[in-house]
C-alpha cells in the first residue's frame, strides 16, 4: 500500500503513520524524523536543514525531493510505504507523482487528517513539554501553522482532483483514529 498522510503539525500523523506502517508491514517514512536524525549526527544535510527546521520554515524542495527519492529507491519500499510529512508543497507533490509514475507504482491513497486549530495548539503545547522539540515553542508553532496553511493545505485540492483524497477525523483516542484511518485505506 502506497499512502501519504496529510495534515497540519500536531494532527497526530506521526503516531498514526507508525501504526499503519506496522499493520501493512511497510516502512514509515517521516521526513521530519530523518532531518532530525541528520541534525543530531551533524551530517552535511543536517547542517543545511537545521536553520530551516529551527525557524519553522520548510527545507527547500530540491533537498527534500532528493532525500525522499533516494529513500523510495530502497528495496524495503517495494511493497509500499507510508509517507508522513512529505509532500508539503505542490512542487514536492508533482515531483513525487513523476517519480512514482516513472516506476509504474502511483499513490493509492492520501489521508487528510482533519482537526481544529484550537486542538492543534493544545497538542503542540503538550508535545513541547513532553518531547522538548526545538521547533515546538509558541512562536515557531504559530509560524509552522501559517506555513502549513499557505504551502501545504493546497495539497488537499491537489489530491482531491486526482481522486486520491479521503478525510479522516483526527480528534479522538489514538486507537479510534487508527481504526478510521485503516478503514479509509481499506475503502480505496
Ligand atoms: P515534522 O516533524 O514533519 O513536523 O517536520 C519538522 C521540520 O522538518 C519541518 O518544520 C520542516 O522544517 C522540515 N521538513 C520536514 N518535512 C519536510 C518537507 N516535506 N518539506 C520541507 N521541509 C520539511
Amino acid at each position: 500500500m502506497r499512502v501519504v498522510l496529510l495534515g497540519p503539525p500536531g494532527a497526530g500523523k506521526g503516531t498514526q503513520a507508525a501504526r499503519i506502517a506496522a499493520e501493512y508491514g511497510t516502512p514509515h517514512i517521516a521526513t521530519g524524523d530523518i532531518f532530525r536524525q541528520h541534525v543530531r549526527e551533524e551530517t552535511e544535510l543536517g547542517v543545511q536543514a537545521r536553520q530551516y527546521i529551527d525557524a519553522g520554515e520548510l527545507v527547500p524542495d530540491e533537498i527534500v525531493n532528493n532525500m525522499v527519492a533516494e529513500r523510495l529507491e530502497r528495496r524495503d519500499c517495494e511493497g509500499g510505504f507510508v509517507l508522513d510529512g512529505y509532500p508539503r508543497t505542490v512542487a514536492q507533490a508533482e515531483e513525487l507523482e513523476r517519480h512514482l509514475e516513472r516506476r509504474g507504482c502511483p499513490l493509492q491513497a492520501v489521508l487528510s487528517f482533519e482537526i481544529s486549530e484550537e486542538e492543534l495548539v493544545a497538542r503542540l503545547r503538550h508535545r513541547a513539554a513532553v518531547e522538548g522539540r526545538t521547533d515546538d515553542s509558541a512562536a515557531v508553532v504559530a509560524h509552522r501553522l501559517a506555513v502549513y496553511r499557505r504551502r501545504t493545505a493546497p495539497l488537499v485540492d491537489f489530491y482531491a482532483t486526482r481522486g486520491l483524497l479521503t478525510s479522516v477525523d483526527a480528534v479522538g483516542e489514538v486507537e479510534e483514529v487508527t481504526q478510521r484511518a485503516m478503514k479509509a485505506i481499506a475503502s480505496r
